[in-house]
């Protein structure tokens, strides 16, 4: 292929996903498409001679799109949504298209220091304590594909810390510690690690909240049981629930537990930082003053599209420890000379003076190389700008407050716990059938979650909250407006009504 007929085929992509964006809402929103319809439609093995670009491009639209759940729809309320910007989209192409492993300052000095830079930019975004920024050279934040892998990695350099510092324990008698809210992570983490789990019960009435003295009752049975309880996983907005774990609480009890890690999980809630009126009642301040790291996807509500999994820690040195196996051909005067000389050395510049430090990102995560994740976030944090990531965050609340408001003053349906930022939890619960046991009435939601899957215009998930069956709807595509809600809320009203009919005459 020529250059021109690179251009062509490069500017026909970016308007076909021009058009893709602004025709979403007239898109199915999930998927319609039986498993394994693709290995029925595409051939067993790779071309034998390469093909035309168009061909390919043209089969993308033809196999690929009707295999796609669209996230960004209008309508998508299901899981956590995973924003994202047009300029972020753009800057992918660019990484892309430079194609570079960029696992030390010198493999590419601009993806180290964007990392760096940007990280800071959204620890100030957040309002996180300046010990987690990467200037503070003592703490500092890195970009991981996900939340579990920041959790793994915290996980990793918190048993290597009390493994230091308790060099007679047996790995066997360690203790992660997780909530019955916790994400998966903190059980993949256990798993991968051969760790033991403690999983901490929360109540209801707590709104699934972990509470201090559920921690410290943990921690006293299993010292005096000869257990290391080495690392806590909290959660600022817990997947199932939007709970948010008592942070104060629990920092209060670990400052006398030192050995302690506290990771928090914030996955989704996180990016609520942003705007200030959210941190006190989010325990930004016990984040703050207490915890080892903190990690938050700007990938699910942040507007960067996936994967860019934010970790922060307040000690980097606990990571290197962890992480740092420096072989002669990877050691480079600018990053991490080896364990045996000095964790940091300078950057020089070509007299030989040291202009600042530079980062091994590649002993901070688990593999070696790593994508050039922070152009994304360097281009949709200067094109939005704090104000309007606050925006974005304020109006995906307030949008999900107009649903909640309909759903407290509905006949037909109930919240089931405190709605949770841009999240609220609901169940049908008609006033007319209010005599029903929980059993019939998870049977009567169960039916109304599957009426509500078979749909393909609108998507939401459902959860399980201590034996309830509810269903979760969470705000997040930046085209949802207040005709969307609305429509939503029509629609659950029409599928309930349906149901709560057939329910009565099949009892009456
Ligand atoms: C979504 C979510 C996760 C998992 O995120 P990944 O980045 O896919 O690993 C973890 N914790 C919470 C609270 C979540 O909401």
């Amino acid at each position: 292929m020529d250059a021109e007929q690179f251009r062509r085929a490069g500017y026909q992509a970016i308007d076909r996903i021009c058009d893709y964006h602004s025709t979403l809402r007239n898109r199915p929103v999930t998927s319609q498409v039986e498993p394994g319809y693709l290995r029925k439609a595409l051939p067993p093995s790779a071309p034998t001679e390469g093909e035309d670009i168009q061909v390919i491009a043209d089969d993308y639209q033809k196999y690929i799109m009707p295999g796609l759940t669209h996230w960004q729809h209008p309508s998508f309320y299901a899981y956590f949504p995973t924003s994202s910007t047009f300029e972020g989209i753009l800057a992918e192409l660019y990484a892309s298209s430079t194609s570079n492993p960029g696992f030390n300052w010198s493999a590419s000095p601009a993806c180290t220091e964007l990392e760096a830079v940007v990280m800071d930019w959204t620890a100030q975004l957040l309002g996180l304590d300046r010990s987690f920024y990467n200037i503070s050279e003592v703490g500092g934040g890195i970009i991981q594909t996900s939340a579990s892998d920041s959790a793994l990695v915290a996980t990793v350099a918190a048993r290597s810390r009390y493994i230091r510092e308790h060099p007679h324990v047996a790995i066997e008698n360690l203790v992660l510690y997780i909530s019955t809210q916790t994400h998966s992570l903190g059980m993949k983490a256990g798993l991968v690690l051969g760790l033991k789990v403690r999983t901490l019960q929360v109540t209801a009435q707590d709104d699934f909240a972990l509470r201090g003295d559920t921690l410290k009752a943990a921690l006293e049975e299993d010292l005096s049981a000869g257990l290391h309880p080495f690392i806590l996983i909290g959660t600022v907005g817990t997947t199932s629930s939007g709970a948010v774990d008592r942070l104060d609480e629990i920092g209060e009890i670990a400052k006398n537990y030192p050995f302690l890690w506290l990771h928090v999980d914030a996955a989704w809630a996180g990016v609520a930082y942003a705007c200030p009126e959210y941190r006190e009642a989010y325990h930004l301040p016990a984040i703050n003053n207490y915890v080892d790291s903190f990690c938050t996807n700007f990938h699910k509500w942040g507007l960067v599209h996936f994967d860019g999994s934010c970790l922060w820690v307040r000690h980097r040195r606990h990571l290197i420890d962890a992480l740092d196996i420096t072989p002669e051909f990877l050691r480079s005067k600018q990053g991490d000379a080896g364990t045996f000389l000095f964790l940091w050395s300078c950057c020089f510049n070509v007299d030989g003076v040291c202009i600042g430090t530079a980062i091994d990102y590649r002993n901070w995560h688990l593999g070696l190389g790593r994508r050039f994740r922070s152009l994304k976030f360097w281009f949709a944090l200067r094109a939005r700008g704090v104000n309007g990531f606050q925006k974005y965050i304020t109006d995906c609340i307030k949008l999900n407050n107009r649903f909640a408001q309909r759903i407290y003053e509905s006949d037909l349906f109930a919240v089931v716990t405190k709605p949770s930022l841009s999240m609220t939890v609901f169940r049908i619960a008609p006033k007319s059938l209010s005599n029903l046991e929980t059993l019939e009435l998870n049977a009567l939601n169960r039916a109304f979650y599957a009426r509500l899957a078979a749909r393909n215009d609108i998507a939401f998930t459902q959860t399980d909250l201590n034996g309830v069956f509810c269903v979760r709807m969470v705000v997040g595509a930046e085209k949802t407006v207040e005709s969307d809600i609305d429509y939503a809320l029509a629609l659950i009203k029409e599928e309930a009504m349906i149901l709560v009919g057939n329910w009565a005459r099949m009892r009456g």
